[in-house]
């Protein structure tokens, strides 16, 4: 058999897929080596969220193509799914998978190698897209659980319901089962993640926190944490947060897509929510949760944002007690609506308005990780020094823990890195 190299650009589902794909390369007899090694193949799971990524696709095939000219390309992913003509016209690219097509890719790999034909059933776009399930682990600790996927959300400045399509997810049963073989794989913290993860349910017509219930029910006890990753603010109800809040074996960590603090600017994006849900959001999670960790997602420079609409995006972030920011410079995709607005901003401002919330969310770390001093969490230690807490802080442990280990720690200094210790 040969040697397979994988390499992943975009987000939390990607590499959950990756994953998957490489299990099933090892199943089929392949080894899998580090993307900067020799190999037979390379395999490219792509992200078409921002032309930043596209370009580093093109890159990242240059690259190969000049260090292993003999080697097989093979491309996959959200910019496969929508512009697979800009792919299989590199050189070197031996195939170009479609999201839909993942589930094939290693038998399709396999081929390529024993020089047979490749063939990847190609669904007809009229065939509903299907569940392809999926998990990556992080460390030996940490695990992210793919249980929903595409997304029926039409907001105006992204590709991925065209990459993704419609939102779907796997059902309660398999959700339970997956938890059950990753839990005796010894990860004791899973991550449930999504493309529109409060979305779940779809078409099996199960609730979101129908399945909470059942994985808080049903998770085998060395299962010690879940996770939420990001979630719609329209899809974090009251009753989601009282779940979490009588349940400690749910993270208080909740990371909420905002974009924009102009309801105008929400407006032109076709978000779901104007500012003042999402600060009653903000507010019903601090209520319960004092210290959670809060993220949010921003863009800013989307077409039309005036220097007053991102003075107001940056007084409303400075106001909320939110952790940290993850902070994006509008990127027009083709195919959006956003692509064709009008009022473009100026790259250079786009990077100097990101910049600006890039040193507001340095000091609202700062600020979050002050007014955690001296509280008690539960760090799970995914190095003999380092560990992660339920609200997302990570913690060098003074006295150490073995990996795997969940320590109840104290934080008790704020610096370059967060010092904490054991109180057990
Ligand atoms: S909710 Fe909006 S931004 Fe998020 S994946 Fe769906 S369409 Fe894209």
């Amino acid at each position: 058999m040969a040697r397979v190299a994988l390499h992943t650009l975009g987000c939390k589902l990607n590499f959950t897929e990756t994953a998957t794909l490489a299990r099933q390369l090892v199943e089929a007899g392949h080894t899998l080596t580090d993307w900067e090694a020799p190999a037979e193949v390379y395999v490219l799971n792509t992200c078409t969220v921002t032309h930043q990524a596209e370009r580093k696709v093109h890159k990242l095939l240059r690259q190969v193509r000049r260090r292993a000219p003999a080697a097989h390309l093979v491309v996959t992913g959200c910019y496969a799914e929508l512009r697979p003509e800009a792919l299989e016209k590199e050189p070197g690219v031996k195939i170009v998978a479609r999201n839909r097509q993942k589930p094939y890719l290693a038998q399709a790999i396999t081929a390529l190698l024993e020089k047979k034909e490749v063939s990847l059933p190609a669904p007809p776009l009229s065939e509903p897209w299907s569940f392809w399930p999926s998990s990556s682990g992080e460390g030996r600790t940490r695990t992210f659980l793919k249980v929903q996927d595409g997304c029926d959300y039409r907001c105006s400045f992204c590709t991925v319901p065209q990459a993704r399509g419609p939102s779907r997810s796997a059902t309660p049963e398999a959700v339970v089962q997956e938890v059950h073989r990753l839990a005796a794989q010894g990860f004791r913290e899973i991550v449930l993640t999504g493309i529109n993860l409060g979305d779940y349910g779809k078409p099996h017509g199960y609730r979101f926190l129908d399945l909470l219930r059942r994985l808080e029910a049903e998770a085998p006890p060395t299962l010690r944490r879940f996770r939420l990753s990001s979630i719609e603010p329209n899809l974090l109800s009251d009753a989601l947060l009282d779940f979490i809040a009588d349940h400690p074996r749910w993270a208080p960590h909740f990371h909420l897509p905002l974009q924009s603090g102009s309801d105008r600017i929400l407006a032109r994006m076709r978000r779901r929510y104007r500012r003042r849900l999402y600060e009653a959001r903000i507010e019903a999670i601090r209520k319960r949760f004092p210290t959670a960790g809060i993220g949010v997602d921003v863009i800013v420079g989307f077409p039309g944002e005036t220097a007053e609409d991102f003075a107001e995006t940056q007084r409303f972030l400075a106001d909320l007690p939110v952790s940290y920011l993850h902070v994006f410079p509008y990127s027009e995709r083709p195919g959006t609506p956003a692509a064709s607005f009008p009022d473009s901003v100026p790259w250079s401002e786009r990077l100097l308005r990101s910049q600006a919330l890039r040193e507001l969310s340095q000091r609202k770390r700062w600020a979050f990780a002050q007014a955690c001093l001296g509280q008690t969490f539960y760090a799970l230690m995914e190095t003999p020094e380092e560990g992660l807490t339920e609200n997302y802080l990570r913690v060098q442990l003074r006295q150490g823990g073995a990996v795997g280990d969940f320590l109840p720690v104290r934080l008790v200094s704020v610096g370059e890195e967060l010092e904490a210790e054991r109180i057990d």
